[in-house]
């Protein structure tokens, strides 16, 4: 049975997130918003902090770097464990109610860690665990598409190594991070099952930078375009098996780090909806508007009524999210329930927000709130780790038992 109470041992982790996105995150929220591209020094003493509070199990798993295909503390033994991925996602709803772009670039917390985590040999974990790894897949011609992508990798048997050429596009934390995790295949004409991903030092030769992208929303977080011009990693740095496989088993190997990564990134949209409906209770108590649970939504005044409902739409929402963790956690197979949950508080995450700015009114709309902020900084939770689209074809394909030939 799942317990919707926040497990006890994860009060404390809760308790210290939420400090985080108080006083670091909130408090540098508009900074880092308008000095677009400037590093967010404040998050080293942070990072340093969470660190020597990971040591300390304090906040272990409160970042996207510690999500696994199975529990590393959970309740072992019990048949029903909250695990690294229940850890994971509590610690960021907290952290992104603070402030999702500056989340986004938090030393060491990059999604390719959860690539890594899921497909990496105990050899691989041992070099690039806890390392800054950031996620490229995305390419100019491959998007929702993933396995149209044309870059790369051909292995060198004189050297041992991989040469990576292609282009790589908004690459979340590309500039910041240590390790680039790089989706490249190993023959085009082979299809879906020949598609590795490979660890990319940041400081790889080949690897070129070639410009930072300005953004909607999350101005905290770099967002980079890269090329790799027979760009070199020793061929122990692909992730998984080197065969070339069906496709659907090799295909399935990469895409298995959607299933722990997607709960996430619908965390990170309750988080900054909980964040814009909260201010708009303040703002509307303000306004004398009354919201009085005790009377059916046909008796509140409109503005009542649409926080209520904005409300329930929330908590269906996380429910569904937090399921999507448990059953990660509690190894249950769980790519339905991710891309629902991602589908259910993506939507809702953007729609929340534009409704809490409408609700504001003129407060809403302006610089000496942060609700405008969020409304621009949730958009790119309904489109980054799999539109909103591509979300209810997942889901669409999973309940009518179609393969992604049948339905596309
Ligand atoms: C700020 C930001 C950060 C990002 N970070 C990363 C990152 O770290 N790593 C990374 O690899 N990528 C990243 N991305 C890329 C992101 O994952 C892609 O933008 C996303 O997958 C969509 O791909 P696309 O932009 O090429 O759109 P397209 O795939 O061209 O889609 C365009 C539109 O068509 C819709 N569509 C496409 N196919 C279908 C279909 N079959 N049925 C119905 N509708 C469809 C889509 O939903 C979308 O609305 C980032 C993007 C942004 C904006």
């Amino acid at each position: 049975m799942i317990n919707l109470e926040t497990p006890k041992k994860f009060e404390g982790l809760v308790e210290s997130a939420h400090q985080v996105a108080i006083n670091v995150f909130r408090a540098n929220s508009r900074k880092y918003d308008l000095a677009e591209h400037e590093y967010p020094k404040e998050l080293d003493m942070l990072a340093a902090l969470m660190d020597g509070m990971n040591e300390g199990g304090g906040m272990s798993g409160a970042g996207a770097g510690a999500v696994g295909s199975g529990s590393s503390n959970g309740d072992s033994g019990s048949g029903n464990r909250n695990g690294s991925n229940m850890a994971s996602l509590l610690g960021l709803i907290e952290l992104c109610w603070g402030d999702v772009g500056l989340l986004l670039t938090m030393p060491r917390q990059g999604l390719g860690q959860a690539a890594i985590a899921a497909v990496a040999d105990e050899e691989q974990l041992k070099r690039f665990g806890g390392k800054w790894a950031a996620m490229a897949i995305t390419e100019p011609e491959a998007g929702s598409d993933s396995a149209a992508i044309r870059t790369t990798a051909r292995l060198d048997e004189s050297t041992g190594e991989y040469v990576l050429n292609g282009e790589k596009i908004f690459v979340t934390s590309g500039d910041r991070a240590e390790l680039i995790v790089v989706w490249a295949t190993l023959d085009r004409s082979a299809g879906r099952g020949a598609i590795k991903s490979f660890v990319v030092p940041r400081d790889a030769p080949g690897l070129h930078l070639d410009r930072l992208e300005h953004k909607l929303g999350i101005r905290a977080s770099d967002t980079a375009n890269f090329r790799l011009e027979d760009c070199r990693v020793p061929k122990e740095n692909l992730l998984g098996s080197p065969e070339i496989q069906t496709a659907r088993e090799g295909f399935s190997g990469v895409m298995k780090t959607f299933d722990n990564t997607r709960p996430l990134v619908a965390g990170m949209a309750i988080g900054v909806a909980r964040a814009c409906l909260e201010r708009t209770r303040e703002l509307l108590s303000e306004a004398g508007v009354e919201i009085d649970y005790s009377r059916p939504l046909h008796a509140q005044g409109a503005a009542a009524a649409e926080f209520i409902a904005m409300e329930a739409d929330w908590e269906a929402a996380r429910l569904l999210t937090l399921q999507a963790a448990w059953m990660a956690d509690n190894k249950k197979p769980n790519s339905l329930q991710a891309s629902m949950a991602k589908a259910k508080a993506g939507r809702m995450g953007t729609s929340v927000a534009l409704r809490c700015v409408a609700l504001a009114g003129t407060i809403g709309y302006g610089e000496g709130e942060l609700l405008e902020k969020w409304a621009r900084d949730v958009k790119i939770l309904d489109i980054f780790e799999g539109t909103q689209q591509i979300q209810l074809l997942v889901v669409a394909r999973q309940l009518l038992g179609k393969s992604s030939a049948d339905l596309k």
